[in-house]
């Protein structure tokens, strides 16, 4: 068994059969759903379980409840109506003190378990992403309600993160003083600092580098190689659990960017001191793989021409180039000790999104009482320049349906249909809003065309950035949230539009498949929610908007039990989770 050097010491760098192929270690659960469609091509077809749709389980409500007990009622008495004119659009209004009242009350909230599993076991994830702190996309939303669901159990949760310099400390509770210590990158030994806090009431630990990495007002995008910034995070969270003696069950980590650490983890750090933790990968997004120069992977400490293999990091489709890339995706599932997609279990966390205690909303509702969502969607249309609602009618009575779409303007998620959309609910006499961004500046530039376009009008505002806020707002104002998907393995915003009483209208793919089921579906009448179109032309689209639109305009009696029902399902972490933590025991070592 050949070994190698790195940093002055001598390690392995075979596999030693802690691992066995990436292959075997999928977590496939068995498939309850007819729907599920959404099959993975990464050298071999899968299929995935979705959650499903129940209504509440006692033990959501219960922590409700506690919730309930603990937050004080700040309904507005009266609510100040915006208007596009504001110095300070209403969606960028200072909610620092809601939130700050809000968070106490998520952090009593975690120290309450509401189902204590017997056997604890202590998880850190390791990621990019945590909502609300540090969110761009799905990857925050899952990592917080999978944490969260795991605290709610009695186990022992921590989230490991950067500290990009663009966080909002304010999101921050019970902040401590950093702890030092070094880690490695290019043949140097920097200092780090590792701050603790609560975000939700969640454990993190935050990681700050001394160098360049992670500066800069953006999560991604900087102006430091985000790969190499990453390498180094991964290197430094095992770093500090080598020099703090810290050895949880499991690390989880998550995407491309923490997938170099398996690699370090059974190349280097097991044979120092850490023995205990097992890894667990989990794929958000197969389009992003990390693509990494055997170099750029030398630079934190391993020995990078040793994985320029097949059967350890090698792109298979770069080989005979000049150079051959490694992925550090493939090499994170090589080296990890189970890999799940998080099509396969997924779901929202009700806490952060919950429209009786939402801080940003303007009133709130739940699914026995509706009626705040007439006023949130009064407010966004005043507040956009949209024609108005009438107060008196009801939350359907022949007022214009809000259709919102939210979301990365990438092709995955449907762009040709989203741009139909547009000219489309405008004919059909409805509004529509969108807020989403475009990674790609000829998409963002085609986009911006098409804001200028409608500016006057009074029934589309398309809005090109990212607002959590505005988000939340607009989810709570739509009677339909769309989601013309081409693929999507699980899909957030179906499941945050039902529990804000907004009806999804999705392509049939992935996770909204199995999410979603037709109104004029027979065979589903129980659980219809929402309207499914299938094919990815315009046409198909169009079909499912008509239908929609003819529902919501012809069953004024209907629609507000529809709503209800709709907000009462459950796509809580709850079940889920609990699969998570039998993954996790399955991979455990018990000591
Ligand atoms: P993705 O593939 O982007 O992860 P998901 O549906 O899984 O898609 O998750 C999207 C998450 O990001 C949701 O919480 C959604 O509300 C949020 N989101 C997407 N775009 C924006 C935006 N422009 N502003 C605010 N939130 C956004």
């Amino acid at each position: 068994m050949g070994g190698h050097s790195f940093c002055g010491l001598k390690y392995s760098s075979l596999l030693h059969g802690h691992h066995d192929t990436w292959k075997q270690k999928l977590w496939i659960l068995p498939t309850t759903s007819n729907n599920c469609n959404r099959n993975y091509r990464f050298g071999a077809q899968y299929c995935c379980q979705a959650p499903h749709l129940e209504f509440s389980k006692p033990s959501v409500k219960a922590q409700m409840s506690t919730f309930e007990n603990l937050t004080e009622e700040v309904n507005p008495v009266e609510v100040v109506w915006p208007s596009p004119d504001d110095e300070i659009p209403f969606w960028k209004q200072d909610f620092s003190s809601k939130l700050r009242n809000f968070n106490r009350a998520y952090a009593k909230v975690s120290q309450q378990p509401v189902g204590q599993d017997s056997e604890k076991l202590h998880v850190v994830h390791v990621t990019a992403e945590m909502a609300p702190l540090a969110k761009v996309g799905g990857l925050a939303d899952v990592v917080t309600g999978l944490a969260r669901a795991c605290l709610n159990m009695g186990h022992k949760v921590e989230v490991m993160l950067p500290f990009y310099e663009c966080l909002p400390r304010d999101q921050i509770t019970e902040l401590t003083t950093a702890e030092e210590f070094s880690s490695f990158h290019t043949g140097d030994w920097s200092v780090v600092k590792l701050y603790r806090g609560k975000v939700s009431g969640i454990p993190v630990l935050l990681i700050e580098p001394s160098n360049h990495f992670f500066k800069g007002s953006r999560i991604y995008g900087g102006s430091y190689n985000e790969l190499e910034a990453y390498l180094f995070f991964s290197r430094a969270c095992l770093e500090w659990m080598q020099v703090t003696g810290t050895q949880p069950d499991i690390l989880h980590v998550h995407e491309w960017q923490t997938s170099g650490l398996p690699l370090l983890y059974w190349d280097m750090y097991h044979h120092l001191s850490l023995k205990k933790p097992r890894i667990v990968l989990t794929i958000h997004n197969m389009e992003h793989y990390g693509e990494c120069r055997v170099e750029q992977l030398s630079m934190c400490g391993l020995d990078g021409p040793a994985y320029g293999t097949i059967e350890k990091a090698i792109d298979d489709r770069t080989i005979g180039h000049n150079p051959e890339r490694l992925s550090l995706l493939k090499g994170g599932i090589v080296y990890s000790n189970a890999v799940t997609f998080s099509g396969i279990l997924n779901g929202i966390d009700t806490i952060l999104w919950d429209p009786s205690r939402d801080p940003y909303l303007p009133a709130r509702y739940d699914a026995l009482q509706v009626e705040g969502k007439q006023i949130c969607k009064q407010y966004v249309q005043r507040g956009l320049g949209m024609e108005v609602s009438d107060p008196q009618l009801g939350l359907n009575s022949h007022s214009k349906p809000i259709v919102v779409c939210i979301t990365r303007l990438v092709a995955q998620k449907g762009i040709h249909l989203i741009r139909f959309a547009i000219d489309r609910l405008n004919q059909l006499g409805g509004q529509f809003i969108l807020l989403g961004t475009a990674p790609d500046w000829r998409i963002q530039g085609e986009f911006e065309n098409l804001v200028h376009q409608h500016k006057r009008g009074n029934s589309v505002r398309l809005l090109l950035t990212y607002s959590e806020e505005l988000a939340h707002m607009l989810y709570a104002a739509a009677d339909f949230v769309l989601v013309p998907s081409m693929f999507e393995p699980c899909g957030l915003t179906q499941m945050i539009g039902m529990r804000y009483g907004a009806i999804p209208v999705v392509r049939k793919t992935g996770g909204l498949a199995d999410t979603v089921y037709d109104m004029d579906d027979p065979s589903n009448t129980h659980k219809a929610n929402g309207f499914l179109f299938e094919g990815i032309d315009e046409g198909s689209l169009n079909g499912a908007l008509e239908r929609a639109f003819k529902y919501y305009l012809e069953n004024p009696n209907g629609w507000t039990s529809l709503i209800s029902r709709v907000m009462s399902l459950d796509n809580s972490w709850e079940r889920s989770a609990r699969d998570y933590v039998s993954l996790y025991k399955s991979v455990q070592v018990r000591w």
